[in-house]
């Protein structure tokens, strides 16, 4: 075992002999704290080493002056105020205040005051004693200036990793728009492979722009969670849905189990969703053919655990943690099923920042369970919610015109061309929010489809100049933004857009809006 090494005093205590007095006068003389005597008076009657240290003025000087001596002419009035406090019975006890020393600088020291009394209980004066904190004061001060830096190193961070994925996105958008359009036309098999593998490898790229910008949100705590109670079964039917047309192509059974789910969680119900098809989409790409894939709930330690089991190959104990390091896919590389490795990884975090957890229990050979586990919640009270009417409108083909407000060219070209297959639709450009405006006024367009992104004015001004104008308050506003945060999108809809759609752009939901406005009219707005 290590021994502590001592350093011989400096200060040449004397040997503590003698008299329980002199030994704790040699206490006194030794201690690293200012050790300091007053009399009734406030005057100084005794000045340890430590004191002569800490202020600069010896005992000599010390002794038979005012206790003001530490502290400026303006704070003397202070002084009077606590003496005739600790005269009252008052003590203090570590209070963080400020003194000064012989040369003028300030002094932070950590105050401590009790009285002395003689043996009969007479008042003789205080003792004091003064701990500097000017180390401490210098550590909390540099770790506060750090964190600041941290802060804001972390925000800029997010505001690059916000600019990247547009940027990266913009362009993106191109690509698949165009490689979208040429499926549109029969291709030689050679060309249609050639098109396949231009959308699957962007599709990939768009995913890891969208999971590494997810991960780096949820991580700086920029992530707006609305946590509300969500029904279980509900969520777990729907996801369990959403996944069967992908699990019945490889064969495999889905079940919902959700004799357990009849309750609710405290969840960010999109976030939940996002989380659970998660796993259940790794409950098909990692099972094997004609296996099983099954949602169940249990309580666990009064929260509620929803799992996800699948009769896959397992995972190696060794593997358990690795699953959720960023793009750590064990080897699934090179396998040939599709996937970032960044999906579980979110996942946990996504389960973190709402207050839960996600965790698996996994046997080789027979398969893999996930689960994700969040704290009950009572059910929110109905709402009423509003019903639109749709109207009984025939479906007749008659012209349509969309106003398509958006500055950047390769843009405008994918949507031109996907219209195109639409003949009965025109689209009229606008390079600019303000002649985007005015087109709206003069055409009244059957659709406006609006960019957040333009030159002369930012596209939520544009919606809102819309939405104000009683000639143009009726067209449906589509928004197409390569800003796809939770945020965004309920802040435009609540704004008055009809639809946002996130580019890159999917070409069957663009055809899926205009054909929409032949089914019910107006319906969209
Ligand atoms: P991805 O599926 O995109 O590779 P994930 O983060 O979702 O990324 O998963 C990381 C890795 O964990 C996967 O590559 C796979 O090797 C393994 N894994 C995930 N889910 C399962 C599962 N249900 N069964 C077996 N292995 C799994």
């Amino acid at each position: 075992m290590q021994q502590d090494t001592l350093a011989e005093d400096p200060t040449k205590a004397p040997a503590a002999t003698g008299s329980p007095e002199a030994q704790l006068a040699a206490l006194v003389t030794c201690n690293s704290d200012a050790v300091v005597s007053l009399d009734v008076q406030g005057v100084i009657t005794s000045w340890n080493p430590a004191a002569e240290r800490l202020f600069g003025y010896g005992a000599d000087e010390a002794v038979g002056q005012d206790i003001g001596l530490l502290s400026r002419p303006s704070d003397r009035d202070r002084i009077g105020t606590a003496l005739r406090r600790l005269a009252e019975g008052a003590t203090f006890a570590d209070q963080p205040v400020v003194r000064w020393d012989r040369d003028g600088n300030e002094v932070p020291v950590s105050l401590s005051v009790f009285p002395l009394q003689d043996t009969d209980g007479t008042a003789l004066g205080y003792g004091a004693v003064l701990r500097d904190m000017t180390e401490r004061r210098r550590t909390v001060s540099a770790l506060e200036a750090a964190k600041a830096a941290a802060e804001v190193a972390s925000n800029e961070k997010s505001v690059f990793l916000s600019r990247m994925s547009h940027e990266l996105r913009t362009p993106l958008n191109v690509v698949l728009g165009f490689a979208q359009v040429l499926q549109l036309d029969p291709l030689e098999a050679e060309q249609a492979e050639a098109v396949d593998h231009i959308l699957k490898a962007g599709r990939h790229l768009l995913n890891l722009i969208d999971e590494v910008l997810n991960i780096s949100r949820v991580e700086s705590g920029r992530l707006a969670l609305s946590m509300e109670p969500v029904s279980v079964s509900e969520v777990a039917a729907e996801v369990i849905d959403l996944v069967r047309p992908l699990a019945r192509a490889r064969g495999i059974s889905t079940l919902a189990d959700t004799a357990g789910c009849a309750c609710h969680v405290h969840a960010d119900r999109q976030r939940l969703k996002q989380v659970l098809l998660n796993l259940l989409s790794n409950g098909v790409k990692y099972n094997r053919e004609g296996g099983t894939l099954r949602i169940a709930c249990v309580e666990h330690a009064g929260r509620l655990r929803i799992l996800v089991t699948d009769s896959g190959a397992g995972i190696p104990v060794d593997g358990l943690e690795r699953l959720f390091q960023p793009f750590d896919r064990l080897g699934a590389e090179f396998t040939g099923v599709e996937g970032t490795g960044l999906g579980l990884s979110l996942s946990r975090r996504l389960a973190e920042a709402m207050g839960g957890a996600l965790g698996v229990e996994s046997r080789l050979n027979h398969g893999s369970t996930f689960w994700v586990e969040l704290a009950a919640a009572q059910p929110a009270l109905p709402r009423e919610e509003d019903q639109p009417g749709r109207g009984p409108e025939s479906g007749a083909r008659r012209r349509r015109r969309v106003l398509y407000i958006e500055d950047n060219l390769a843009n405008f070209a994918v949507v031109e061309r996907v219209f195109a297959r639409r003949p009965h639709v025109e689209v009229l450009p606008a390079l600019q929010g303000r002649l985007g405006l005015e087109l709206a006024r003069q055409h009244r367009p059957d659709l406006i489809l609006l960019d957040l992104h333009l030159p002369d004015m930012p596209g939520a001004e544009v919606l809102q100049a819309l939405k104000g104008d009683g000639a143009t308050a009726h067209i449906p506003v589509v928004v197409a933004s390569a800003d796809a945060t939770p945020g965004q999108v309920s802040r435009i809809l609540a704004a008055g857009a009809a639809q946002y759609l996130t580019k890159p752009l999917d070409i069957h939901e663009l055809l899926g809006v205009i054909d929409g406005l032949d089914d019910t009219g107006e319906s969209l707005s």
